[in-house]
């Protein structure tokens, strides 16, 4: 069995960066949400941003972990373009939180994740490499918009043993982050560098791996290049290394011998200092509720399963609040979490969007209307299906786009019927099988139906008027 072991870098929502006044925020020009201090200009002074420390304590305590009291923060020096004052600033000798564990799921079944630390550091600067990758780059451009981002760092125990249980990891703790409102998809990145080793090998570690697929992608080639080498009796490296998405492939960066000493000294511009117990306290009562209280809730409060609630819960940052805003005024629970699960996260999955991107969480009074039209017999549920692509991406109300798109029900029964015999009579063969006891038959002659009135009808009234023709 692999070991793999994570080392999760977040991007804090911060309005500010971690040491300075500089905008957190991303930008498309290069180097213009820099000062001195986060350029690394010699003279310049770290002053520490509160609002980071309370987003890295409040991952603490959603990760179970024990708190540190004291914050202390380190020098790590090394030599890179990315960081022009030589050392970065980050947590070691005592880190934010330690021992922290995180549970998931995998497979209906449980497992707890160990933590080994979590601390704060500062992001170094963005490097471009221009005219190839990172070993043969022409030339590397510096970006100082990210340097001095606030940055929390999760490091696991190797607890993982395949890319499914990491991938479950990261979704789990990606949507727990965004609930606590310190990770924001649309402003902040996260990456990991990912820690793979098999019996008999040594670990490598793939760095700045930066979205789900890509690790999912990365800890299977890593385990399957390992496993070969093993098994050929060759030595698997301990080394640093870095994933190709194009390639789907791993490459070394540097081998572990070189690996740099950071020669880590404490950070004599920062004060250690310490927080008081009502701070923690008030902390702690602000916390919102968890998505785990939140899934548990919603089973008992609207009678869903485990699998609707998780998926609301856990799906997207946006979407549980929304579930609960509608079905405050509707009250078909099943029905609603059935539509928003299948049918709008089933179209959503299709075009590779995700529920907070739409114009959706916007539109709970629109969503309700369009199930309500469905309610009142205005609308089909098969045309409903057939148009909620459109009414997520066109933002008209639903009464608007039904009549847009000529999508009104048939409310002439006799006009129902009058296609319906036409149809029967089309098909005969269908109708013979009917009648020697292929029951299923029947559903043929109901599709053609639905097709010729363009979904227009209701398929149970349909199949009723098709039986009641051929007997
Ligand atoms: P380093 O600082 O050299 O990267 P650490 O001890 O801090 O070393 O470990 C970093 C990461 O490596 C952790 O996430 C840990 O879980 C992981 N790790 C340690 N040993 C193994 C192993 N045998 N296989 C896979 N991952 C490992
Ligand atoms: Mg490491
Ligand atoms: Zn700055």
């Amino acid at each position: 069995m692999a070991k793999i072991g994570l080392e999760v870098h977040v991007q804090l929502n911060t309005a500010t960066k971690l040491f300075c006044g500089c905008r957190n925020e991303p930008n498309p020009k290069p180097n213009v949400n820099v000062c001195p201090t986060c350029l690394g200009l010699p003279g310049s002074k770290p002053r520490i941003n509160e609002k980071a420390i309370e987003l890295g304590y409040r991952i603490a305590f959603i990760t179970n972990s024990k708190i540190s009291h004291k914050m202390f923060f380190s020098r790590k020096s090394y030599f890179y373009p990315d960081m022009s004052k030589n050392f970065q600033i980050t947590q070691y000798e005592i880190p934010l939180a330690i021992g922290g564990y995180f549970d998931v799921e995998v497979k209906g079944k449980r497992k707890r994740v160990r933590l080994i630390r979590v601390h704060l550091e500062e992001d170094p600067a963005r490097l471009v490499h221009v005219g190839g990758g990172i070993t043969t780059a022409k030339y590397v451009l510096a970006d100082y918009n990210r340097s001095g981002v606030p940055l929390c760092e999760i490091v696991t125990e190797p607890d993982f043993k395949t890319a499914e249980e990491v991938v479950a990891f990261m979704k789990k703790l990606l949507s727990y982050l965004q609930h606590i409102q310190v990770f924001d998809v649309k402003k902040g990145k996260w990456r990991a560098d990912v820690n793979v080793s098999v019996p008999g090998g040594n670990r490598s570690e793939i760095k700045n791996v930066g979205s789900i697929k890509d690790m999912e992608k990365s800890i299977r080639f890593e385990i399957m290049r390992q496993t070969h080498l093993v098994k050929f009796g060759k030595k698997v490296d301990m080394e640093t290394r870095t994933f190709d998405s194009e390639t789907g492939k791993t490459y070394t960066l540097r081998s572990k011998e070189e690996e740099i000493d950071y020669g880590y000294i404490f950070e004599p511009d920062l004060t250690s200092f310490e927080m008081s117990k009502d701070y923690f306290k008030k902390l702690d009562d602000s916390l919102p509720e968890l998505p785990e209280e939140i899934e548990k809730r919603f089973r008992k409060d609207y009678g869903l399963n485990h699998e609707q609630a998780s998926i609301l819960t856990y799906a997207d940052p946006a979407l549980a609040g929304f579930f609960e805003k509608c079905a405050k005024t509707y009250n078909d629970h099943k029905k609603l979490a059935n539509w928003l699960i299948v049918e709008v996260l089933g179209f959503l999955n299709s075009v590779n969007k995700e529920f907070y991107e739409t114009s959706m969480p916007l539109r709970k009074k629109q969503f309700i209307k369009f199930l309500e039209l469905m309610d009142s017999g205005k609308m089909t549920g098969r045309i409903g299906k057939e148009l909620i692509g459109k009414f997520i991406a066109s933002e008209d109300n639903p009464e608007k786009l039904l009549e847009k798109e000529g999508f009104s029900v048939i409310k002439d029964e006799l006009k129902v019927r009058r296609i319906v015999k036409e149809t029967v009579s089309e098909f005969p063969k269908a109708v013979s099988d009917y009648k020697s006891g292929k029951e299923k038959a029947v559903h043929f002659i109901v599709g053609a139906v639905l097709k010729k009135t363009r979904l227009q009808v209701d398929p149970e009234t349909v199949k009723k008027m098709v039986v009641e023709e051929i007997d």
